[in-house]
This record gives structure tokens, C-alpha cells and sequence, in this order.
């Protein structure tokens, strides 16, 4: 599932193409991606004749801002944009069409078809479901160390379970869950309510400086993801724990174990990351 550095890297690629096109028509062809209206043709015609004006991020959902509209789209497992010439053949598994004035198509694919589109009037999106709940947003300026405390410092859950609640911090899955605690040392069973100022400075600014590093690397490539021109990122080679069990940890050179945290898989190195 792409994370946030995969997500920035499909609003930054999106940002290069698609603003200042005009919608002449919308295609759907799988209703269930579009969750707001719950009329697809109302869909399809409130977005005739608006232009895009930019693509912004909240989590890992990607905020498509026209003149009085915001689409809201969350790619879930597999879902891709991608750019095309009206006369290109549709590919298997397109679900939704935007076609533009230009005679391109921004398409919308999506092989597990879990995505979702959400449609508001401008300044309603992040008042509503599924943004309203959205947590600290970890390369923002406000996610500050006091605040990140304030967020998780109190809950008794295991910290990588804390850490996987959007509602506390969002845009951080499973990947980069575990790149973050090996980096900081922590083991993830730990409650997160038992961690030390240290551990708690340690693990802020090893969040940030993952998904910085991977924003910067053009987000990974875990399965089939591509961003946005269908370029595959380069992060993959980077990943310091996230799939590498039964590989010696490039610290220590203990072999970096598996295990299931929370109903997840989870890579750990066993002196690296102690429980305390
Ligand atoms: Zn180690």
C-alpha cells in the first residue's frame, strides 16, 4: 500500500501534469470507487467544466483542488493515475475517466479496485469523512515533539500499532513504521506509554528523517506501485529493516527477525531493538 512518500510522490508527478486542464467529461465505469455523491452521474456532472488547480496531500489521500471543487481519492492497495492521449486503448482495470478540453484523459486504475473518491464543495473535505479524523501530519511544521507526545504518550497500546492509528499521526503504514522504530531503536511491542523522553526525541525525528529520505528517493516501489508517469522510485534498495528477516541488520549483523505486531508482519533486529 503505498505510504506517504509513495502518495507525495503521485501529488508532486500530478502537479506536472494535470493543472490548469479544463473537465469536459467524466467517465465511470466501477461506481463503487465513487463514495461521494452517492449518485455517479452527479459525480460525473459536477465536475464538467471545472479546471484543476493543483493536487495537495492530507495522510495518505490526495486532495485534487479545482475552481469550488475537492476531490478527495485515496489509492488504497493498487489504485494509479496515469495521463493519456484520448486516443489511447483504455487498459484493463481503468475504473474512472476524466477527459479533458486538450484531448488528454487522466485515468484511474485500480487492479484491487479498493480506491475511493470523495467529491466536496470547496472547504467541506477536511470537515468531513474521511479526512476529519486525520491526525498529525509528520512533515508539517507542526508536528512538533510536544505535540507528537501529546498524541500517543498516553496510550498503553504496543507503539507500532499507535504509530499505524491515523488518527494520531497519519501517512506512516507498515513499511515505514518499521524503518522508523529500528532506526530510533525502539522494539515495536513496547507500550507507548512507557517510552522515555529519549526513545520519544529519538523516534520524532527518526519519522521525519525516513519519510524525508524516502520522499526524496521518489517513494518506493513495494508490489506494483508506480507513480504517476509510471516511473517506478528508487527507495527499495534503502530499506534498512522492512524485508530483510533472516538477513543480518547492517548494525549489529544479527539476523533481523519476523514476527506479527498488531495482526501485521514486522521486521525487527533482536539486539538493536530491545524491549524494554
Ligand atoms: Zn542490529
Amino acid at each position: 500500500m503505498p505510504e506517504l512518500p509513495e502518495v507525495e510522490t503521485v501529488k508532486k508527478t500530478l502537479n506536472s501534469l494535470i493543472v490548469g486542464k479544463y473537465i469536459d467529461r467524466v467517465t465511470v465505469h466501477l461506481p463503487r470507487i465513487i463514495q461521494r455523491p452517492d449518485d455517479i452521474d452527479a459525480f460525473a456532472m459536477e465536475l464538467v467544466g471545472h479546471t484543476i488547480q493543483g493536487v495537495e496531500r492530507r495522510g495518505k489521500f490526495l486532495r485534487i483542488i479545482l475552481d469550488g471543487l475537492v476531490l478527495v481519492s485515496h489509492l488504497r492497495m493498487e489504485g494509479r493515475y496515469g495521463l493519456y492521449s484520448e486516443d489511447e486503448p483504455l487498459e484493463k482495470h481503468t475504473h474512472v475517466v476524466f477527459h479533458f478540453s486538450d484531448g488528454t484523459e487522466l485515468r484511474y486504475k485500480d487492479v484491487r479496485q479498493f480506491g475511493t473518491m470523495h467529491l466536496f464543495p470547496t472547504g467541506e473535505d477536511l470537515t468531513n469523512k474521511p479526512l476529519m479524523k486525520l491526525g498529525l501530519e509528520p512533515l508539517d511544521e507542526s508536528f512538533t515533539l510536544d505535540a507528537f507526545r501529546k498524541a500517543i504518550g498516553k496510550r498503553s497500546t504496543k507503539i507500532k500499532t499507535a504509530l499505524l492509528n491515523q488518527e494520531y499521526v497519519v501517512g506512516i503504514g507498515n513499511i515505514y513504521v518499521d524503518e522508523s522504530l529500528f532506526r530510533a531503536g525502539i522494539h515495536p511491542e513496547q507500550p507507548a506509554n512507557t517510552l522515555t523522553d529519549e526513545q520519544f526525541e529519538l523516534l520524532h525525528q527518526s519519522i521525519i528523517d525516513t519519510l524525508l529520505e524516502a520522499v526524496q528517493a521518489g517513494g518506493s516501489t513495494i508490489k506494483s506501485y508506480v507513480n504517476g508517469q509510471g516511473e517506478m522510485g528508487m527507495f527499495q534498495h534503502q530499506f534498512k529493516i522492512y524485508g530483510r528477516q533472516n538477513q543480518p541488520c547492517e548494525q549489529c549483523g544479527t539476523m533481523i527477525v519476523k514476527t506479527v505486531v498488531g495482526g501485521r508482519g514486522t521486521h525487527t533486529c533482536p539486539r538493536c531493538q530491545v524491549l524494554a
